[in-house]
């Protein structure tokens, strides 16, 4: 059986061990195996260009912070700014984004609003727009960050989330009144991918243990294909522990023991709800970055992906979460130095916590948080710190 399985992943496990410089970004290789081309960001004498999505709510604001900051630091990186206009229904924005997208190979974007009262098959644009590009990781590394107070201390966790199916599959029909019926799908080759990234991740980054979150007890057929995909991936990968949880087990040990987990990988709605939770524990939606990585392009945002409409132009919001998206957009584009400029800044400015926004108990504003980021910048500050 073994044996079975392990010829079964060979063109997937092979391909990729020992290939850690690619595990961020594109790899070069289909699904089925077959080498494919993928090409380079764009890159225009000596500059990056990226594509820049501001989206609603605080977006448009953190991401006029992320430019100046850019500016203020000359970080090699211009922006092709695409709005998209969350109320209308064409999807005339929501194409020339992911058109945008394909053109410069990465992007960094604000959340755009999804309005609950369209049509049913009024897609979200935020999902359209992954799955357009087949961005199948959602990676979220969630740790306890410098003086914000929470009640767990020494969490680091990484999480990694099924990206483009799941119960994001925008397949919802009523044909019999009174009775909806919502499809979740689960597909084996989406599954031994995310397995596989999530592993190949765990061995670049050391990890010890990976886990697998799931309810397979009573989705059977749909969780226990993504459950035993995991497993068959997990025995190419003796150096690193594997184990699994069942989802609602797995909040209520996050929330009293945060500290048991390492990297945890699941599908797409658990990994909401779990990357809500993680954030929660270290300080919630302002601090986290997350990205989204396929094989041929990367987009980076906040975790949590939130909207924050209430808090919106007032100054208020934490931009902690943008800015460190943007560093983990600096590394892909594999400018380290200036990555490492900006977070280490960062991370110094959540020490002084009279500068905290409101979110984490303070009354400092978004501005005062970039003007010290950039002061520290200014006098050749920290150059530390990987998160
Ligand atoms: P609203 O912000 O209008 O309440 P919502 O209920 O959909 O919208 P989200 O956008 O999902 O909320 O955000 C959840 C909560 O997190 C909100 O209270 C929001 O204000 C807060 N929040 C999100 N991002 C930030 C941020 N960067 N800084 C501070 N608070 C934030």
């Amino acid at each position: 059986m073994m044996a079975t399985l392990t010829k079964a992943l060979k063109p997937i496990l092979g391909r990729q061990l020992g290939n850690p410089a690619k595990v961020f970004g594109a790899a070069v290789i289909s699904q089925r195996g077959k080498p494919t081309y993928t090409p380079p960001p764009a890159k225009y004498g000596g500059r990056h260009t990226v594509a820049l999505i501001p989206g609603d709510g605080i977006g448009p604001e953190l991401l006029n912070h992320v430019r100046e900051l850019f500016r203020f630091s000359c970080v090699p990186v211009d922006f092709e700014v695409v709005h998209v206009n969350s109320s209308s229904t064409s999807e005339g924005d929501i194409n020339n984004a992911i058109m945008a997208i394909r053109r410069n190979g990465v992007a960094l974007k604000g959340n755009i609003e999804t309005n609950h009262t369209m049509p049913p098959n009024h897609k979200s644009r935020n999902n359209l727009l992954r799955t357009s590009l087949d961005l199948y990781a959602n990676v979220m590394h969630c740790q306890s960050l410098p003086g914000v107070q929470t009640r767990h201390k020494n969490i680091d966790i990484i999480i990694i989330r099924e990206n483009t199916e799941g119960e994001y599959s925008s397949l919802e029909h009523e044909s019999v009144s009174g009775v909806v019926e919502s499809l979740k799908i689960i597909t084996r080759n989406n599954s031994l991918r995310i397995a596989d990234y999530a592993f190949r991740l765990a061995r670049e980054k050391g990890r010890r243990r990976v886990t697998a979150v799931h309810k397979a007890n009573i989705m059977k057929l749909g969780d226990g294909l993504f459950l035993q995909c995991c497993k068959e991936v997990a025995s190419g990968y003796p150096d690193i522990e594997f184990d699994s949880m069942i989802v609602d087990n797995t909040t209520m040990q996050l929330v009293s023991k945060p500290q048991q987990f390492d990297v945890m990988l699941m599908p797409n709605l658990y990994g909401n709800v779990v990357s809500n939770v993680c954030a929660g524990l270290v300080g919630g939606p302002g601090l986290v970055p997350g990205a989204n990585y396929g094989r041929d392009y990367a987009v980076f945002e906040t975790a949590t992906r939130n909207t924050g409409k209430s808090i919106a132009n007032r100054n208020i919001a934490n931009p902690t979460a943008m800015l460190l998206a943007s560093c983990l957009m600096l590394d892909h584009l594999k400018i380290h130095d200036y990555a490492n400029m900006i977070r280490g800044a960062i991370l110094t400015t959540m020490n002084e916590t009279r500068l905290h926004t409101a979110d984490i108990g303070g009354q400092g504003t978004t501005s005062e948080v970039v003007q010290s980021i950039m002061r520290i910048i200014q006098s050749g500050g920290p150059l530390t710190t990987e998160i």
